[in-house]
């Protein structure tokens, strides 16, 4: 309860540096989300489940690292095993294949029903962006459909109708394209497709009159992490796209790891053509993978591709498909990744990790109840988003319906007392929050209501 008083709360130092970055990074931060007013905070550590800033404060974190950090900040395991890794092989990086690759893929294989090959890359955008051209490559298509709402990495290709503004984010069951930023080429507008979550017969429909031109439909499961499919839709995603000879990519960025060990395709009991993984699968370092299945991963094989075997490049007509990375498959990554994966996998710890996450979710609901604000938690496993509504949300649409303005200002006041999550952003839970953590939590969001309503 100490730790409550912040009544000397200043964040100078944090200010100053983000002066000092704006000098020299545009916006003073190195991805356009992390940043928010009057300031982002910036951190100097991380131990366990909380996060300390430049001014000497500590926060509860629940954005961890935009979930990645699922064992939560230096666990031991993770610190070990790339310790003893770089040990052991003398060098971080060999720039050449080795064994860890394979005992990952190997891994991989053995938890996801739909990857029976992997590929690894150096983020989850990579993920994506080579699951969408193994697709290409597989059906000769260059149409791709993606989910309203929906993010799969900031690319071209998949950068569209992820918070349209409601004038131009068309009918319900027909979105619109619409670019989520500038400098993106109109070949992508008009090579991507926006589907309605949740919405299975728009979604057949639009899926039918493309047909044709469709290499793939991605999908987040739970989209943001926390507005899940509904069964019904994911099954019917799946029989439309076998149907029609579209590949269908689970991307799993964010529920890999997350809703269990084996993904949402374990929990819905879907198997996708192609998965995207990231975050959880690195241990706190960058990655991401590929994987899917046999026929059409083996599309990425260079066997008989060798430079010099062919006397020189084939015709591009006869050339496989590429993908490349200098970092693919870091040994201290992949180390991390398999130390993080094994404690997952010991008894009980998901199940800890998801009662914990229920008990935050019906103790902040009580409390808003108590205190007649209209708020409801929403998501599966450890991951949720708070939202000031009782109406139903099954897409981004419902999304809008809810009360970001009390939303906010909670988030600035809990933030200040000591609760880290980015302004609107969702709770994602680590192994290490315990009940000090919650109580903390309720605590600080009990406070924040008071605050608000004076
Ligand atoms: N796909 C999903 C579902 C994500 O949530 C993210 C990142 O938040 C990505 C892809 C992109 O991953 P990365 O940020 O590692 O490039």
């Amino acid at each position: 309860r100490e730790q409550l008083d912040r009544s000397h709360y200043k964040t100078n130092r944090s200010a100053e540096l983000y002066e000092r970055a704006k000098l020299s990074i545009p916006g003073g931060v190195t991805a356009n989300i992390k940043h928010f007013s009057p300031h982002p905070l910036f951190m100097k550590k991380g131990k366990g489940s909380k996060l300390y800033d430049a001014d000497n404060h500590s926060y509860v974190d629940y954005l961890l690292c935009y979930g990645a950090l699922i064992l939560g900040h230096g666990h031991p395991a993770v610190y070990e095993a790339v310790i003893d890794q770089w040990s052991a092989a003398g060098t971080p990086v060999f720039g050449t294949p080795h064994e860890i690759e394979t005992v990952m893929a190997e891994k991989l294989i053995s938890l996801y029903r739909g990857i029976d090959s992997v590929r690894f890359t150096n983020s989850g955008l990579e993920a994506t962006m080579l699951a969408l051209r193994v697709a290409s490559a597989f059906t000769g298509r260059s149409k791709v459909a993606k989910f309203e709402g929906h993010y799969h990495g900031g690319y071209d290709q998949v950068l569209f109708s992820i918070q349209p503004a409601p004038g131009e984010a068309g009918a319900a069951d027909r979105p619109e394209t619409i670019p989520e930023s500038k400098g993106i080429p109109d070949y992508y507008t008009n090579h991507t497709l926006v589907l309605p979550f949740n919405d299975l017969e728009a979604t057949k429909n639009l899926l039918r009159e493309n047909a044709e031109e469709l290499a793939a439909v991605i999908v987040e499961p739970v989209q943001g992490g926390f507005i899940p499919a509904h069964q019904a839709f994911m099954q019917g995603l799946r029989d439309i796209t076998k149907e029609l000879g579209i590949v269908l990519i689970f991307d799993e960025v964010k529920t890999g790891f997350r809703l269990s060990v084996g993904g949402a395709q374990e929990l819905y009991k879907i198997t996708p053509d192609l998965t995207a993984l990231g975050k959880v699968l690195g241990g706190g370092f960058p990655v991401g993978a590929v994987g899917g299945r046999k026929d059409m991963m083996a599309l990425l094989s260079p066997e008989g591709q060798d430079l010099l075997s062919a006397g020189g490049r084939q015709p591009s007509s006869e050339r496989g498909l590429f993908h490349s990375g200098t970092y693919n498959g870091h040994p201290l990554v992949l180390a991390a990744g398999l130390a993080t994966i094994e404690v997952l996998e010991k008894e009980g710890v998901m199940r800890n990790l998801f009662d914990t996450t229920d008990i935050l979710r019906n103790e902040l609901e009580a409390l808003y109840l108590h205190y007649d604000l209209p708020m409801q938690t929403i998501g599966l496993g450890s991951i949720f988003n708070i939202v000031m509504t009782d109406r139903d949300i099954e897409n981004y649409r419902d999304m809008k319906k809810a009360d970001l303005n009390v939303r906010k200002r909670i988030d600035e006041r809990v933030l200040k007392f000591g609760v880290y999550s980015k302004p609107l952003n969702r709770y994602s839970l680590s192994t290490v929050h315990d009940e000090q953590d919650l109580d903390f939590t309720i605590q600080a969001h009990e406070k924040a209501i008071i605050d608000m309503k004076d």
